[in-house]
C-alpha cells in the first residue's frame, strides 16, 4: 500500500491529490495500486465547492476508471474540488482484470442504495458511500457505467429537470427517464443531490472510453454545470422504459436457433438492437414452452404486460408492435441476475 493512502477500515481508502508518478503508467498498473475501495480528492480552484463522481460499481465497466486515471495523469486542474469513488476494485483485479461485475459471492453494489441496509459487505460499503456524500454535500454526483452489451451511449435519471438534463448532455444525447426503484446510486436524487448515471456504451466500444474522458474533463473543469448553457445538444428521452425479465424456472441461451429445451434462446446479434427500433417483422430469438413461464415484463403498477408488448409463433419470439431496446445484454449471466433488456414503446 502507498504510505499516502489512509486505511479506514472496510470502507473506502482515502487518497489525497494522486501525484502522476504514483498512479502507475497504465490504468491496469492504477487498478493494482488501489488498495481496495477507494475515495480519490483532487483540489481543485475553489475548494469552498466539490462535486463527486462513482465509477468501477461495476468491476467489469473500465471507461470511467479509465477517464480518472486520464485526468490525474494530465494533471487536469478542476474547477471544484472532486471525489472520485471506485468501489469494485477488488472485482475488477481479479485476472485478467474487468472481467467480474462483482466476486461471485457478493451482492450487486448498484442495488444496495436503499433501506433497510444488510449486513453484507456490499452494503456496508453503499453506506459508507452515502456517508461520505452526506458529509462533503458535493453539488452533483455522475456515475460511470459501462453497457454490459456493445451499445450507444446514454444518460440514466430518476428526476427530470435542467440540473439532471446539463449532467447528462455533458456526456451524451440520450437520456433515460426512469422511475423504477432498484436501489441504484442515482435514487439518492430525490433526496440528497442531482445525481445521474453514465452508460458509456460497452466496455469493448472503442468509443466508450473517448467519451468517458471527454465528458469527465467538462464535468470536473467548468465552472457551472448544473444549466444547460454549457450544451447546444438537445436531449432525446425515453420514458419509463420496462424491464423484459427472466422467470424463476427458466433459463437463457443465445444463438441462431432454439438451444434450451425449456426456456429462451435469443439471437447472439441482438445487441445490435441497442436503440433501434423493432416491430412484428422483427424475430428476437426462440422460446420453448409457454412465452409467460419464462418471461416476464411488469409495469410500474407491478402489472403483468409481456402479452402486450411480445408473442410467440411457432417458438419464435415477436415484439408485437413498434418498440425501442435498449440495455440489451447477451451476457447470460446479467440476463439471469438482472433483465434481458428494457423497452419502451415506440413513435
Ligand atoms: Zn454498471
Amino acid at each position: 500500500m502507498e504510505q499516502s493512502i489512509e486505511s479506514q477500515d472496510n470502507k473506502f481508502h482515502y487518497w489525497k491529490d494522486p501525484a502522476p508518478d504514483k498512479i502507475g503508467p497504465t490504468v491496469t498498473e492504477f487498478l493494482k495500486r488501489l488498495p481496495g475501495p477507494t475515495h480519490i480528492h483532487v483540489t481543485g480552484t475553489d475548494s469552498s465547492r466539490c462535486r463527486a463522481v462513482a465509477t468501477l460499481l461495476h468491476g467489469n465497466e473500465p471507461s470511467g476508471l479509465y477517464a480518472v486515471y486520464e485526468t490525474l495523469q494530465q494533471q487536469i486542474r478542476p474547477a471544484v474540488d472532486i471525489h472520485y469513488f471506485i468501489p469494485s476494485v477488488d472485482a475488477a483485479r481479479q485476472a485478467p482484470g474487468f472481467i467480474y461485475r462483482m466476486l461471485p459471492h457478493q451482492k450487486d453494489l448498484n442495488r444496495c442504495f436503499k433501506t433497510p441496509f444488510g449486513n453484507s459487505e456490499q452494503d456496508l460499503l453503499a453506506e459508507d458511500l452515502l456517508e461520505n456524500l452526506r458529509r462533503l454535500n458535493p453539488e452533483c454526483v455522475i456515475d460511470i457505467h459501462n453497457t454490459s452489451g456493445s451499445s450507444p451511449s446514454f444518460g440514466v435519471t430518476t428526476f427530470m429537470d435542467e440540473r439532471h438534463d446539463a449532467l447528462v448532455s455533458l456526456f451524451t444525447h440520450r437520456m433515460i427517464v426512469t422511475d423504477l426503484i432498484l436501489g441504484s446510486l442515482m435514487e439518492i436524487s430525490d433526496s440528497m443531490m442531482p445525481t445521474v448515471t453514465i452508460e458509456c456504451g460497452g466496455a469493448e466500444d472503442t468509443e466508450s472510453n473517448r467519451m468517458a474522458t471527454e465528458g469527465l474533463i467538462k464535468y470536473i473543469t467548468y465552472e457551472d454545470v448544473l444549466s444547460v448553457k454549457h450544451t447546444d445538444m438537445s436531449l432525446e428521452f425515453f420514458h419509463n422504459p420496462l424491464r423484459v425479465e427472466l422467470l424463476d424456472g427458466s433459463d437463457i441461451a443465445y444463438g441462431d436457433h432454439s438451444l434450451m429445451k425449456d426456456g429462451v434462446t435469443l439471437l447472439s446479434d441482438i445487441e445490435h438492437f441497442n436503440f433501434g427500433y423493432v416491430g412484428p417483422e422483427n424475430c428476437l430469438g426462440f422460446v420453448s414452452g409457454e412465452l409467460a413461464a419464462n418471461l416476464t415484463v411488469l409495469d410500474i403498477h407491478r402489472k403483468e404486460r409481456l402479452l402486450d408488448y411480445f408473442t410467440l409463433e411457432d417458438g419464435k419470439l415477436y415484439p408485437t408492435r413498434r418498440l425501442k431496446l435498449f440495455m440489451v445484454t447477451t451476457n447470460p449471466e446479467i440476463a439471469r441476475k438482472d433483465c434481458l433488456f428494457y423497452l419502451v414503446e415506440g413513435d
